[in-house]
């Protein structure tokens, strides 16, 4: 089983792409996009709630072949921490693969539980053109996972909406259309 973590905040086609090319490439039953309910990295960035991330990425997804939107880390109740989340899915008969852009392997260092992140996944690396990165330390299961560069972020999804420009074509239809129904990013930055 795969596992795509992050704020989606909101979520978008690189995000997609990501899900869908890590379940295809590694031949997974299914990949789980596992959105952070506390996100203690970034906790002053954040801007939508985690009811409202999930239901965007719930939506994204919805009629994708083998991936789905899950709730564990907002049902918890408590700072996302990836070892907990991997602990929690962990089944006989199953093996994880946690999915993550360079991006966010470079960040692994500042992780919480790093070493018991270790032992429960192999990490995916999704590498666009040009990118490279490995987790810190030895003794790590890693795949490294060519994708398309799509420059597409949430950080400049929230920007574009602040600003009134579209975003269509960014993100799937149907999110675009939940995020003028639920009146997100629009405010005061
Ligand atoms: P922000 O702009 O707030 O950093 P983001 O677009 O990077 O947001 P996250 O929720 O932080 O989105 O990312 C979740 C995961 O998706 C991370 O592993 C990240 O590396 C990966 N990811 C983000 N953007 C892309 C993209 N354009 N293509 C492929 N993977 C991506
Ligand atoms: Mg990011």
């Amino acid at each position: 089983m795969g596992v795509l973590g992050g704020t989606f905040d909101p979520v978008h086609i690189g995000h997609v792409v990501a899900a869908v090319d890590a379940r295809s490439a590694l031949k997974l039953d299914r990949v789980l996009v596992v959105v952070a309910g506390d996100p203690w990295q970034k906790r002053d960035r954040v801007v939508a709630s985690a009811a409202d991330r999930l239901a965007l990425v719930e939506a994204a997804f919805d009629g994708v072949d083998g991936i789905e939107a899950s709730a564990i880390e907002i049902d918890r109740d408590a700072p996302s921490i990836t070892a907990d989340t991997l602990e929690a899915l962990l089944a006989p008969e199953r093996d994880l693969f946690l999915i993550l852009g360079a991006d966010a392997v470079a960040n692994m260092s500042t992780w919480k539980r790093l070493d018991a992140t270790r032992a429960l996944a192999t990490v995916v690396v999704i590498e666009r053109e040009g990118e490279h990165a490995v987790p810190p330390g030895d003794g790590w299961r890693v795949e490294h996972l060519p994708i398309p560069r799509l420059d597409v972020s949430s950080t400049d999804i929230r920007d574009r909406l602040a600003d009134g420009r579209p975003i269509d074509g960014l993100v799937p239809p149907v999110v675009v259309q939940g995020i003028r129904e639920r009146g997100l990013y629009t405010g005061d930055r």
